[in-house]
């Protein structure tokens, strides 16, 4: 790959296996930096061990396989990235954007975000329970490769943690210091994180100021896939998991999905099923522009409970 080409990602969290959503969102951000040329990554988000199940990991990485998505270089580990993580929270806290925070969620209960109560230092004789990131409460607006032009307030948010009670690095934080360590410069993901997206463009500048300035990556949301009950298809709503037997089946059912044009060549790829030839082609054919913005309703889908 050449050096300082696109780098896009991948980064599943392995609390179960892949189900459409989760395969969706990677052929998207496979499609759109392979037709670039550039290199896909796969990161395992696996900082969460209550909520992950056992050999998800690499079942999610056989699936990968078995559907022709092959990424480049290692799979990075987060739970193997903690001292990256703390150099990070170090230096936010030395640069005033970090703090700890004595309060528990019943401390704002009924309030829609976290309102700041420790920001300017913890309350008398209480003990930091967890360390939170300082919002700038700037606006922040990218180009998002499927959506356009797009704004958030991060005044409207609350400071997250950075650092949980629980003693995990928090999500934010993490997919933040790895992005910019791996250079990161497609983020390719589903819809369900567009409203992280302001908080991670925040942290980003924040982390400019107190390590190094790291170029952000260009952003683009891909839409959920909701079940016919509107719920989104998640692995809490039991989305029925991906089957590698099936895979040049589910990759036309997701190129459709996507909006994607099912050309000649396409549909004879996969007549021939051939799960790699198929993503080659696909990342060929790639047209992010026609990728649609709103939720997608799947009939039939979802709702089956099978493991
Ligand atoms: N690990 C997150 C998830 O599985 C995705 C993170 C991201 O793409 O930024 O929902």
């Amino acid at each position: 790959m050449p050096e300082g080409g696109p780098v896009g990602r991948f980064a599943p969290s392995p609390t179960g296996r892949l189900h459409l959503g989760s395969l969706l969102a990677a052929v998207a951000s496979y499609c759109h930096v392979r037709k670039q040329g550039g290199a896909w990554r796969v990161r395992m988000e696996d900082l969460d061990p209550p909520r992950e199940i056992p050999g998800a990991a690499s079942d999610i990485l056989r699936t990968l396989e078995g559907f022709g998505l092959q990424w480049d270089g290692e799979v990075a580990f987060q739970s193997q990235r903690s001292d990256l993580y703390h150099e990070a929270m170090e230096a936010l806290k030395r640069n005033g954007s970090a703090y700890p925070c004595a309060c528990s969620r019943k401390d704002w209960a009924g309030l829609p975000h976290y309102p700041g109560t420790c920001r300017s230092g913890l309350p008398e004789a209480k003990p930091g329970r967890m360390t939170r990131y300082k919002l700038s409460g700037a606006s922040r607006t990218w180009e998002d490769v499927m959506r356009g032009q797009t704004t958030f307030s991060t005044a409207d948010m609350g400071d997250f943690p950075i650092l949980r009670a629980d003693g995990f690095w928090a999500y934010q934080l993490a997919v933040v210091v790895d992005d910019r360590d791996q250079g990161i410069t497609e983020v390719i993901r589903g819809a369900d994180l567009l409203d992280s997206t302001p908080m991670q463009l925040d942290l980003w500048g924040a982390l400019d100021e107190a390590q190094e300035e790291v170029p952000a990556p260009v952003y683009g949301h891909v839409p959920l896939l909701e079940t016919m009950g509107g719920q989104k298809l998640s692995k809490q709503t039991l989305a029925r998991a991906v089957e590698m037997e099936q895979a040049a089946e589910l990759l036309d059912l997701v190129w459709g999905l996507l909006g994607q044009d099912r050309c000649e060549a396409w549909s004879a790829t996969v007549a021939e099923d051939d799960p790699a030839a198929l993503m080659d082609l696909a990342a060929s054919l790639w047209n992010a522009e026609a990728v649609p913005k709103a939720s997608i309703q799947l009939q039939g889908w979802g709702q089956d409970t099978r493991p």
